[in-house]
């Protein structure tokens, strides 16, 4: 109660600002961010690298990143000048006809990810419906295989939990799922391969759909083996492996994907590649095309020609230029390297908070990224890692932290580096996240 009052009376703007947009039925960008700062939340005034400003003036030091948007930092330059130069000299925002920055940014997810073949769309949301549609397609059949508390955008077959006898069911909270989601979908437990051998077994699977780490209850990493245990069972089962690498690409310069060795046959990504411009993208391998390929006499090369895939402003001139910007200046080898070390300097500092004051809590780390739940030993499964959820206490962390100038992602109390962030940043932090949870423990 004490946070809530300080931050209301902190931050005077933001909440008239809130109670101006009852024109706005979600009010920001996703509703469920209201509930985290007390009812309204911060409303932006400026922000750079990984600094975030609100309209009362306040500056925050911001792990949250655009829940991974802004992992290039905010308005990195080459971006944006890349984008200037697109949407003022150049001009051609959005004309439906390709530039070279297509296959320049084609050229780099292959050399990152391995996938040859890539399509663009606005958001990583997209790029899993497209990757859904040409699964059915090139596999005949109809059902995703989703890991429970998975979340990969809102995907409607992607919003479910195992139900009884091995069909699936809306996840509560679903907002009117369209159909029967027995009809799409089929749901495994997260390192429970056999829960994985069941699901596929009933033969109607086109897709394995999943994040190389479950990213969006806390970290959940995979455990050794389960992963590749995974690709051996899509495929002697007839089914596509997709690896949606939206968040996990905090694993490093290839994601997980490059640096565990995976070999999916689909791999989706989006938010940061853009450096915070719309945008994403989705890479098929070479079987995956052939199997979906409708061969045509209008072109000297066969082209993958579906219907239902893409749309009129995937892939335009902006969001191209901004990626092939992000991808070649600012999220680079160098870059990681630098992340990843203030990633693990922070996780250690959270887990000597732990240690000292005898939390039961556990943090994980990805990379770039950081996440911490309450339980410990670190959850094994999304289901153990949704029972340790306790939304007060995340509530309580987020706003602490808020009110002394440190921003992370709430609801999955995720902390993401930037080029930008310094081992200051990461230190700070770990003070305030003694202070804070200290107030709770002592
Ligand atoms: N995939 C994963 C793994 C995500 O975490 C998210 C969003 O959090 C998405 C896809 C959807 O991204 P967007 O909301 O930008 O479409």
């Amino acid at each position: 109660e004490q946070e809530q009052a300080a931050y209301t009376s902190n931050h005077p703007r933001s909440r008239e600002l809130f109670g101006q947009a009852d024109n706005l039925f979600g009010r920001v960008p996703m509703t469920w961010m209201n509930m985290w700062t007390g009812g309204f939340p911060l409303y932006l005034d400026h922000a750079t690298g990984n600094r975030v400003t609100d309209v009362d003036g306040h500056t925050y030091v911001d792990f949250a990143l655009g829940d991974t948007g802004a992992m290039a930092g905010h308005s990195p330059k080459p971006t944006v000048a890349a984008v200037q130069r697109r949407a003022g000299e150049l001009g051609g925002i959005t004309t439906m006809l390709p530039t070279g920055d297509a296959q320049w940014v084609g050229a780099e997810l292959e050399r990152r990810f391995g996938m040859p073949l890539w399509s663009f769309t606005l958001s990583a949301t997209d790029a899993n419906r497209w990757a859904i549609r040409l699964a059915r397609l090139a596999t005949g059949k109809p059902k995703v295989l989703v890991f429970a508390y998975c979340y990969h955008g809102s995907v409607d077959e992607a919003f479910a939990l195992p139900g009884p006898e091995g069909k699936a069911q809306s996840r509560p909270g679903n907002v009117a799922p369209p159909v029967d989601l027995d009809l799409t979908t089929r749901v495994a437990t997260w390192n429970d391969i056999e829960s994985v051998e069941a699901a596929l077994a009933h033969g109607d699977v086109a897709v394995v759909l999943t994040e190389p780490a479950l990213t969006n209850i806390g970290i959940v990493l995979p455990e050794d083996g389960f992963l590749e245990r995974v690709r051996e069972l899509a495929t002697e089962h007839g089914a596509l492996l997709l690896i949606d690498e939206t968040h996990t690409f905090s694993a490093g310069w290839g994601g997980a994907t490059r640096a565990w060795g995976l070999e999916p046959d689909i791999f989706v990504i989006g938010k940061s590649i853009g450096g915070g411009i719309p945008c994403g993208a989705y890479g098929i391998t070479r079987e995956v095309a052939a199997a979906v390929t409708r061969h045509t006499d209008a072109g000297e090369a066969d082209i993958v020609d579906v219907g239902g895939v893409g749309g009129t402003l995937a892939g335009n001139a902006l969001s191209t230029a901004a990626m092939r910007a992000t991808l070649g200046e600012v999220l680079t080898e160098d870059a990681f390297a630098h992340m990843v070390e203030l990633a693990t300097a922070f996780t250690a500092g959270v887990q000597a908070t732990f240690d000292e004051l005898d939390v039961p809590w556990s943090v994980s780390q990805l990379g770039a990224r950081a996440e911490y739940r309450f339980a410990r030993p670190a959850p094994r499964t999304g289901e153990e890692s949704a029972a340790a959820a306790d939304d007060e206490l995340d509530a309580y962390l987020h706003l602490a932290l808020c009110n002394r100038g440190v921003l992370m992602t709430p609801f999955h109390n995720m902390a993401l580096m930037c080029p930008e962030t310094t081992r200051v940043d990461v230190d700070r932090h770990t003070e305030v996240f003694r202070e804070v949870v200290g107030a709770l423990f002592e």
